[in-house]
């Protein structure tokens, strides 16, 4: 499915350690006055003044996380900044720096490697990060990149995940469900493909779904749009592992219940056709599927006329006192426990 468009191999040890990092990271441009000093000394320089500093880390795994028989190398540098900028979104907070590690074994040669920091460098520009430090080791098989994120915020617009209260209102933003289907497509083809490397599926009619999946969007619009609704959320975490797990964080993590309505979560057309196509029920897929990096929060009821008819915005419930427990309410009205079954890489690994 993915053939090989860089035919040209130059061995990474040509260039020696210091020599990659250089190469690769050579165009980045500093665009914050928060970074004192970025690559080249022996640590990085943040000075964020007045404000709180913020700070996330993601380990990407090959074959655990990510395939590259059908993640073009490009996508993953920059779906490998999106997950982390996502989180410092879900802090309400603004991302300002990354630092990226790859520890790397020799199957890449360093095109393979620019591709990726093509990727990353994407990121960057379009999502106004600095990349300011990292490192590269080798790996006797596959590929790791570990992408660390700074942000920076105001202590008091910082929103954690465990200050949700009974009443409050449950909003997503996006529409759900589109990556995990994404991720199905893109199995089968490389299935097919491993049958008949001559076959040339026809995507077209998956290619948001498939989007989702390989080139997520991390929600830095939605903090900015919050700000502006003057709408400061409750409680807020992303999206990463499925609608239902991340409620539950939210709501075991404030002490509160919730009943979510099966009516109300946003789903895209692809996301109801293909889940068809795979006798899967939509909601089931949005509830479990995971990857889709929108934001999920509470806002105060009192915010309602201000969110209410925003297209970016879906109100899919409200929390309830802990003691009424976690719910779906159904489009037959009936109420089912909300169960986490999101992707988890531990569970799935030790299938193996
Ligand atoms: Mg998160």
């Amino acid at each position: 499915m993915i053939e090989d468009k860089n035919p040209q191999r130059t061995s990474i040890s040509q260039l020696g350690e210091f020599g990659l990092i250089e190469h690769l990271t050579k165009n980045f441009e500093i665009k914050h006055s928060s970074t004192i000093k970025g690559i080249g000394d022996d640590a990085a320089v943040i000075d964020f003044k007045d404000k709180k500093a913020i700070v996330t880390t993601d380990l990407l795994v090959e074959n655990v996380h990510f395939d590259l028989s059908y993640m073009p190398l490009k996508h993953l540098g920059y779906k490998s900044v999106m997950v982390n900028l996502s989180d410092v979104y879900a802090m309400n907070a603004k991302a300002t720096q990354i630092t990226v590690s790859i520890a790397v074994s020799n199957r890449f040669p360093l095109e393979a490697l620019e591709e990726l920091y093509a990727g990353i460098k994407h990121a960057c520009d379009l999502y106004e990060v600095d990349l300011i430090g990292g490192d590269t080791t080798s790996s006797n098989k596959g590929l790791l990149i570990t992408v660390t994120a700074l942000g920076e915020a105001n202590q008091e617009d910082i929103v954690y995940r465990n200050t949700a209260k009974s009443n409050d209102l449950l909003v997503v933003s996006g529409d759900l469900g589109g990556a995990y289907l994404g991720l199905q497509i893109l199995e089968r083809e490389k299935e097919v493909f491993k049958v008949n490397p001559q076959n040339q599926p026809d995507l077209d009619m998956y290619s948001y779904i498939i989007e989702r999946q390989l080139k997520p969007e991390a929600r830095k619009d939605i903090p900015e749009l919050l700000k502006k609704l003057e709408v400061k959320p409750t409680a807020m975490i992303d999206i990463s592992d499925g609608l239902s797990s991340e409620i539950i964080h939210l709501c075991k993590q404030s002490k509160v219940g919730c009943n979510l309505y099966e009516d109300k979560i946003p789903l895209d057309p692809q996301v109801i056709s293909t889940s068809e196509e795979f006798n899967l029920s939509s909601t089931t897929v949005a509830l479990s599927g995971g990857e889709d990096y929108e934001l999920l929060f509470t806002v105060a009821q009192e915010d309602f006329p201000k969110i209410k008819a925003n297209p970016h915005l879906s109100i899919i419930g409200h929390m309830t006192q802990e003691s009424e427990g976690m719910h779906l309410i159904t489009r037959a009205n009936t109420k089912i426990p909300l169960q986490a079954r999101g992707w988890n890489s531990f569970e799935e690994n030790e299938k193996e």
